[in-house]
């Protein structure tokens, strides 16, 4: 059987930011439903590798596809709609707006994409209920734990049914044991939804959850096989 062809692909990504090159000939590939740590120590290039990949910083050349349309040619409109459709965004400090409430900031996507209030409180609740926080849906998110912050974070991120999950360090501000929650109710809800998942981390206990591991050093992303 031949393997899925690949869902979001890049090819020679290159940026710099003034003197610093922050990718320097990048290639990443990832999916359907794959979850893929991207490890490296800190300044590698992870994060812009993970903003290129989402359309949120262009790269100075190279290439970069999302099912068979070439996110680089796209006019910005169009990009940010596709974010809006098809992309989820998890970051390490959840950045819910702290003047909703915690079932606001979960709806907020659907709402923004024209889905009815109604509709949109009910699919709110169902992925709150997933990720263990349906009892804070009332509270906000400055009335609430780190790790449930992030577990609002994550229904947020998956509400709207995303084909590819961005998650930059989502434990990184999290002890162990509450990484570990995000991490498995994360992977899992990713799972039961077949979205793929591109995972910033510099931790190994957090990259344990993935299928794959591409490693960025100096700006280049390198594939680790890795047994499943
Ligand atoms: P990582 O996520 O692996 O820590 P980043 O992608 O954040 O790495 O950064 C790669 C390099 O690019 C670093 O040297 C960083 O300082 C630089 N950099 C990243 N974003 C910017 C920016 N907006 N402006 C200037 N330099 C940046």
């Amino acid at each position: 059987m031949t393997p899925d062809p690949p869902l979001l692909a890049a090819a020679d990504l290159r940026k710099a930011y003034g003197p610093t090159t922050a990718l320097d000939g990048a290639e990443f590939a990832i999916r359907p439903g794959e979850i893929v740590a991207v490890m490296g120590p800190s300044g590698s290039g992870k994060s812009t590798l993970l903003h290129c990949l989402a359309g949120i910083v262009r790269p100075d050349s190279g290439r970069i596809l999302y099912g068979g349309r070439e996110l680089t040619a796209m006019p910005d409109a169009e990009r940010s709609t596709l974010r809006r459709t098809d992309f989820g965004f998890v970051f390490q400090f959840g950045q819910l707006v702290p003047e909703l409430t915690c079932a606001e900031n979960v709806a907020l996507p659907l709402r923004l994409n024209g889905v009815k209030r109604k509709e949109a409180e009910a699919r709110a609740m169902e992925w709150m209920a997933r990720l263990e926080v349906d009892d804070l849906g009332r509270k906000r998110p400055g009335e609430v734990s780190g790790g449930q912050g992030q577990r609002v974070a994550v229904a947020r991120s998956l509400v709207t049914g995303p084909r590819v999950l961005f998650a930059d360090e989502p434990t990184g501000a999290l002890d162990s044991l509450n990484g570990e929650r995000v991490m498995r109710l994360l992977t899992g809800a990713a799972r039961d939804t077949d979205a793929a998942v591109v995972l910033v981390t510099h931790e190994t206990r957090v990259a344990a959850y993935s299928d794959r591991e591409v490693v960025v050093r100096d700006g280049k992303a390198r594939d680790m096989e890795r047994a499943r």
